[in-house]
Parts: C-alpha cells; sequence; structure tokens
C-alpha cells in the first residue's frame, strides 16, 4: 500500500515537477546514466588549514600545529566541476531530497575506488543544522550525505553534535569573520571519549565550520578528527 502510494506521489510529481537532466537535460531524472557515466571524481585531499594539496589530506608541515582537523578529503572541486555545485544547490535551494539517490550513487562509487581516505575513523558524524533551518528545508544534507557514506563503507553514523544558536549565512563572510561567527555554536551531545570520528558536511569553503566542530569533540575528549565533504571551495 505504502509503495502503491509512493508510486502515486511520485507520478503526479512528473507531471507537476519533471525533472531534466542537470547535464544533457534529457527529460525524466536529474541526471541520466551517459551523463553520470561521464562524471569525474577528483577525491583532492590537502591540508584543512591552507588548502595546499598533501597526500592523505593531513596537514602540512606549516600547519602541523594549526586547527583541530587531523584529515580532509572531498570528492569535487567547486568551480572545476559544475555537476557538483549543480545537485548541492537543487539539493539544498530547491529542496528536492530526491536528487540524494543521484549524489548517494556518486559516493557510493566513490568508497569503492578508494577508502583510504577513511583513515581510522570508527564512526560517521554529521555537522548539524540548526534547527530553523532544518524546519525550513525539512531535513539536514549533511546528515543525507553522512547516511549515505556510513552505508556504503559500513561504519555506523552517530549524531554527537548540536548546533545551539543561529548563525548568519558564513557566505558573505571574510575567513576571520566565519570563525569568529561559528565560534562556541556547537555542542558536543554524546560521549565522545576516545574516538577516532569522521565529521560529514556537503561543502567546506574555508573549513571553519568543520574546524570548529572539531575542536569542541577534541575538547570532549574524541581522539581523532578527519573531515569529509561532497565538494569544497577553491
Ligand atoms: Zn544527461
Ligand atoms: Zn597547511
Amino acid at each position: 500500500m505504502h509503495n502503491l502510494v509512493s508510486q502515486i506521489t511520485q507520478a503526479v510529481k512528473d507531471v507537476l515537477f519533471p525533472v531534466f537532466c542537470l547535464l544533457c537535460e534529457d527529460e525524466g531524472v536529474w541526471l541520466c546514466n551517459a551523463c553520470l557515466a561521464s562524471v569525474e571524481i577528483v577525491r583532492t585531499q590537502y591540508c584543512p588549514v591552507c588548502h595546499r594539496e598533501t597526500k592523505g589530506g593531513i596537514r602540512c608541515s606549516i600547519c602541523a600545529h594549526a586547527g583541530f582537523l587531523d584529515t580532509h578529503t572531498a570528492l569535487f572541486v567547486y568551480g572545476r566541476q559544475y555537476i557538483a555545485e549543480k545537485l548541492l544547490h537543487v539539493l539544498k535551494y530547491e529542496y528536492a531530497e530526491d536528487v540524494m539517490q543521484v549524489i548517494s550513487v556518486i559516493v557510493q562509487h566513490a568508497c569503492k575506488e578508494s577508502p583510504s581516505w577513511l583513515g581510522s575513523a570508527g564512526v560517521i558524524m554529521p555537522v548539524p543544522l540548526h534547527k530553523k533551518r532544518f524546519a525550513e528545508r525539512g531535513f539536514n544534507q549533511a546528515t543525507l550525505l553522512a547516511r549515505v557514506l556510513s552505508e556504503s563503507v559500513d561504519i555506523p553514523m552517530v549524531y554527537g553534535l548540536k548546533r545551539g544558536k543561529a548563525t548568519e549565512q558564513q557566505a558573505t563572510l571574510s575567513k576571520q569573520e566565519r570563525m569568529a561567527n561559528v565560534r562556541g555554536v556547537f555542542e558536543v551531545t554524546q560521549d565522545v571519549e576516545g574516538l577516532n570520528i569522521l565529521l560529514v558536511d556537503d561543502v567546506y569553503t574555508t573549513g571553519s565550520t568543520m574546524q570548529e566542530c572539531a575542536r569542541v569533540l577534541r575538547v570532549a575528549g574524541a581522539k581523532s578528527v578527519m573531515g569529509w565533504s561532497f565538494a569544497r571551495g577553491e
């Protein structure tokens, strides 16, 4: 019965809001099979502090004692791969949760090829969204991504962070302003003592949000905190 209802709902949605391939504009799906096959995953690893490329995404020698994230990996780079930007835009600003089907296939594929960036991760944890934003959107894109990742690599997902006060949109702020903007925003809600945590977010720009999450997790006793995002800024 539930299946029938969802089939009908989908049929109605297809008529009211037809979907077109984001790359070739063929009707029917967010990304057709031919275009999906052409998507090139870059898997970029770089110092989480200064954004210099490093092996395994570890902190470079200059930043060895800076920041709280041990590594960072992203599947795509904004500006270089239009499709990553497009997929996240549709997900976040057109509230199209079903585009996650395409994103999931890409993430699963990326996990098959080389999961070495997982390092010693024992749990996967999404960067939380403020409850006001969650209410507007109906989902947290970081949680959706963390869930797909968790299923793909068979590492449990846990919620260990809460976002306290709502912050200004980070997009218009400088790196310094972004760091001040997120300072003290996150709260640890779980026992994280001794855990190796892989933090997940949709985009990594200056890294201030993830660095602040990593900071509070470290203070709460986490052994290591690594970062993973679907895309990163240049
Ligand atoms: Zn296409
Ligand atoms: Zn560095």
